[in-house]
């Protein structure tokens, strides 16, 4: 469950801005273009999403806060995703109560992640999050367009969306890994064998 969402320097949103999320329902309310999009495209951009488009922006570095009237523009862009972790879902306990996921980007297009305050990689991200229902590419977020995207779906693409509900999709993809691991060891095992072979 999301627990609440801190922005600064994000598009519209250049002081720091905190989002509570309680339980049950919460609307964003708000005039044309005051920034109701931007909050959910600051949870996307939290969860890794590497397409500026999909961000209604060209570079990845457009999410800056670029300046306004009064204001100049900002030199970096920072995100944090705080998730209620009470049932271990993310991570297990050993993450702590809350498990916090930011994300930081700087003009100069460099930019980091951080899970609880730690510098980590995307893919961390990923691995904590993959069955949990929460990612770009999950149900969670379901924005203009993705119901209909869901009913024309393939069956196959339907069915990964019904496995990462299911929690499924985690195993598939640790699966996965190590069958290519293991098709790595047996490479190794087969030029192991050729220099004995050499040697003999
Ligand atoms: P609508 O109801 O029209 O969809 P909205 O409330 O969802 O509007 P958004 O589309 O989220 O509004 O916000 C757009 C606003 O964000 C625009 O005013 C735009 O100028 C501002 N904005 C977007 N990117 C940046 C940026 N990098 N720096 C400053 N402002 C930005």
């Amino acid at each position: 469950m999301l627990k609440a969402l801190e922005l600064s320097g994000f598009k519209s949103f250049a002081d720091k801005t905190r989002f509570e999320f309680h339980e049950g329902v919460t609307v964003v309310v708000g005039p044309n273009g005051s920034g109701k999009s931007n909050v959910v495209d600051a949870i996307k951009w939290v969860l890794g999403t590497q397409s500026a488009k999909s961000l209604r922006g060209s570079e990845m570095t457009d999410v800056i806060f670029n300046g306004s009237g009064s204001r100049g523009a900002l030199n970096a862009a920072e995100v944090t995703l705080v998730l209620d972790n009470a049932d271990g879902k993310y991570g297990g306990e050993s993450q702590g109560r809350d498990v916090a996921i930011t994300r930081r980007v700087y003009r100069s297009g460099e930019g980091e992640y951080l899970i609880n305050g730690g510098a980590c990689r995307l893919r961390d991200i990923r691995d904590l999050l993959a069955g949990t229902g929460i990612g770009t590419e999950a149900y969670s977020i379901i924005e203009q367009g993705k119901v209909d995207g869901l009913l024309q779906a393939s069956p196959r693409d339907r069915r990964a969306i019904f496995e990462e509900a299911a929690g499924i999709s985690r195993f598939r993809a640790k699966r996965q890994d190590a069958a290519r691991r293991l098709a790595r060891v047996e490479q190794n095992l087969l030029r192991l064998s050729d220099i004995v072979d050499e040697v003999e």
